[in-house]
């Protein structure tokens, strides 16, 4: 962007009192909180603007006045250019942050090769997620900011992978499919704008290897804020083998193989049953294990989640580790009790199938449902399911998932790993 734009961008102010949680430290600014004059109206989505309050100015805002977030903080200084160096800067920072708090890999690679390398708010980039598979990136743009400067943001790509001594990507895939972009009024599509895709990726993780499917995949292709979560879990697992617990794992909302191939490849001895009710990610998991060489003890089974378990219980299935991790039941604050009786309904039916001393991990990734809420309505449904147990760990979300301090909502990710009595 020239000066001259810079120099006479338009001015947004607050409306007299508002802005509650920007003084909170957010980067947020709802639409009732904006003066919502004819000329901020007419503002085209995306636009930036030196953000007020009276005359006092608050930094620079991106403005869609189509979406219920109407503006987002992007940088304290209004006069900022949000160019291919401004992206560059942030790009390098998210990318040293992965590197460090990843930590080391068995091979001495980079940890930050297959990540979540930018995670919106959290690093500073609001309603930008990119994920990172190698030599291939999905970025998802879910605000209309970001549609407006592409270019500038795969530009800024470049310089930091250059900067920081990483190979030119080769792939880049935009993903504008998800859901709040309804939300912020942009249309749906899906880009190869750099290389092509012939299939899935390979991705390693916690020494297992999973297939992402970067363009017709659920979110970017895999979960990767369950890293930990599924390192828990492998753990555990490994552990089990000599324990008394059958060695076996139950898998639900296995998506592509998360949970159950991380368990795979920590114990030989372990069998897993993998249940999704997408015969796509079954697909994948299944060919994860293939690659893995370990076919014979992974099984999947397409399957409604909430069926398929009453049908193990019935059939005397019991396993020495149930693993629950479904699609968010409470999305948002007014599905939060429906929500809560679904994971307590989960509970209930996965407690009926862990053996006697066995492990029982419940995992959310609803915003609107604290880790205290969820362990309210997991704690009723195993008592529903006439078990008694301890807590023994809480898991979130790894590092590649940055929380803003001011947004609890985007630490939304919970993992409770219960051990149930004999
Ligand atoms: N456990 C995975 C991520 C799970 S994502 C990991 O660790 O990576 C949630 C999964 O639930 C998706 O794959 C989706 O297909 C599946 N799903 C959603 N509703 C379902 C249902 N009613 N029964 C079975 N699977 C369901």
């Amino acid at each position: 962007m020239d000066e001259t734009a810079v120099a006479t961008r338009p001015v947004v102010k607050l409306r007299p009192g508002k802005g509650r949680r920007l003084a909170a430290g957010a980067p947020w600014i709802y639409a009732d909180e904006l003066a919502m004059d004819r000329r901020t109206k007419a503002l085209a989505p995306g636009t930036l603007a030196r953000l007020q309050e009276g005359e006092r100015v608050l930094g620079l805002a991106a403005i869609n006045t189509e979406s219920q977030i109407a503006g987002r903080l992007l940088d304290a200084d209004a006069g900022a250019a949000v160019d291919r160096d401004w992206f560059c800067q942030r790009l390098v920072s998210a990318l040293q942050l992965r590197r460090m708090a990843l930590g080391g890999t068995d091979d001495g690679s980079d940890p930050a090769s297959f990540c979540r390398l930018v995670h919106a708010e959290g690093d500073g980039l609001p309603g930008l997620v990119v994920d990172r598979f190698g030599k291939a990136v999905v970025i998802q743009p879910n605000a209309a900011w970001i549609d407006a400067r592409l270019e500038a943001l795969v530009d800024g790509l470049d310089d930091a992978f250059a900067a920081q001594g990483v190979d030119r990507l080769e792939t880049i895939v935009i993903n504008a499919q998800s859901r709040v972009r309804r939300l912020e009024g942009l249309e749906q599509r899906l880009d190869v704008v750099r290389g092509a895709l012939d299939g899935p990726l390979a991705v390693p993780m916690n020494g297992a290897t999973y297939f992402a499917d970067l363009t017709g995949g659920q979110k970017t292709g895999l979960f990767y804020d369950q890293r930990p979560n599924h390192r828990v879990a492998a753990r555990l697992g490994a552990a089990m083998a000599g324990s008394g617990l059958p060695a076996s794992a139950f898998d639900v909302f296995s998506h592509v193989g998360g949970f159950g191939l991380a368990l795979l490849a920590a114990s030989p001895a372990l069998n897993v049953v993998a249940v999704d009710s997408s015969q796509p990610a079954l697909d994948l998991a299944a060919a994860g294990a293939a690659r893995m060489g370990v076919t014979v003890r992974y099984e999947t089974r397409r399957a409604d989640a909430f069926d398929a378990m009453a049908a193990a219980a019935d059939a005397g299935e019991r396993h020495g580790m149930v693993i629950c991790d479904p699609p968010a039941f409470a999305p948002h604050k007014a599905a939060l009790e429906a929500g809560l009786r679904a994971y307590e309904k989960t509970a209930r039916l996965a407690a009926r199938l862990v053996a006697p001393e066995g492990w029982l991990v419940l995992c959310s990734c609803s915003g609107a449902v604290s880790a205290e809420a969820l362990r309210e309505a997991s704690a009723k449904g195993i008592r529903a399911a006439g078990r008694a147990g301890a807590l023994v760990h809480v898991g979130r979300a790894g590092p590649d998932h940055p929380q803003h301090m001011a947004l609890p909502e985007t630490g939304y990710l919970k993992a409770l790993f219960f051990r149930l009595d004999g």
